[in-house]
C-alpha cells in the first residue's frame, strides 16, 4: 500500500517508413505519465529536427566516450551511423514511475530484451512492402540511394524481429489511430493500468 509503482520501458521498432514515429507521438499524447527517450546519434540532423528534442546530435568521439563510460543503455549502428539510448534519463524516469518510449532499431531492441526483460517490445510492420516503398519515396529529405538502402534494411529487420523472439508483439500499421489503440491496449494489459 502506498508503494510507488515503477515505470516501464516501451520499445517500438520497425523498418524506417512504417510510421513508428507517428505511433510514438500518439502514445505520448494519450499516456499522461509517458516520456520520449531522446537518443544520441552521429548521423547528420535532418532539416526539421531539433537538437535535444528529436535526437542529441553528437560527434563520433562523444559517442565513443559515452559508450566507454557505460552511459548508454543500448546502442547500434544503422546505415553507417551510430545510435544509442542515454541510460540516466531512462532510469530516472522509470524510478519516477513513468512509461518511457524508446523508438529504436532491432539491434537495440535485442539488447533491451536482455537487459530489461520486463520491457514491452512491439514491432511495427508495414501493410505491404509496396506501401513501405511509397512512404520512403515520399521523404523529400533523402536521396534515392539512401531510400534504397533503407528498403533493403527493412527485409533484414523484419526477418530478425520474427526469428529472434525478442518481440512478443507485432502490429501492422494500416490506420494510424488503430495502431495507437492497439499499442495502448498492449501497455494496459502489461501494466494492469488504465
Ligand atoms: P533515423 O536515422 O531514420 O532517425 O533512424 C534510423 C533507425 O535508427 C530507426 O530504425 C530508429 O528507430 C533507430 N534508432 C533511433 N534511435 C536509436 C537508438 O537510440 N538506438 C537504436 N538501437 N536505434 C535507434
Amino acid at each position: 500500500m502506498g508503494e510507488k509503482r515503477r515505470g516501464r520501458l516501451v520499445v517500438i521498432s520497425g523498418p524506417s517508413g512504417t510510421g513508428k514515429t507517428s505511433i510514438c507521438d500518439g502514445l505520448l499524447k494519450r499516456i499522461p505519465n509517458s516520456r520520449w527517450s531522446v537518443s544520441v546519434t552521429t548521423r547528420p540532423r535532418r532539416g526539421h529536427e531539433v537538437d535535444g528534442q528529436h535526437y542529441c546530435f553528437v560527434t563520433c568521439e562523444r559517442f565513443e566516450h559515452m559508450l566507454a563510460n557505460d552511459e548508454l543503455l543500448e546502442h547500434a549502428e544503422y546505415l553507417g551511423h551510430r545510435y544509442g539510448t542515454p541510460r540516466a534519463p531512462v532510469e530516472q524516469a522509470v524510478e519516477r514511475g513513468d512509461i518511457v518510449i524508446l523508438e529504436i532499431d532491432v539491434q537495440g531492441g535485442a539488447q533491451i530484451a536482455q537487459r530489461v526483460p520486463d520491457s514491452i517490445r512491439v514491432f511495427v510492420l508495414p501493410p505491404t512492402m509496396e506501401t513501405l516503398q511509397a512512404r520512403l519515396g515520399g521523404r523529400q529529405t533523402e536521396s534515392d540511394a539512401l531510400q534504397c538502402k533503407r528498403l533493403a534494411e527493412a527485409d533484414g529487420e523484419i526477418g530478425f524481429a520474427k526469428s529472434s523472439g525478442h518481440y512478443p508483439y507485432f502490429i501492422t500499421n494500416d490506420i494510424l489511430n488503430n495502431s495507437v489503440e492497439r499499442v495502448l491496449e498492449i501497455i494496459r494489459q502489461e501494466t494492469g493500468q488504465g
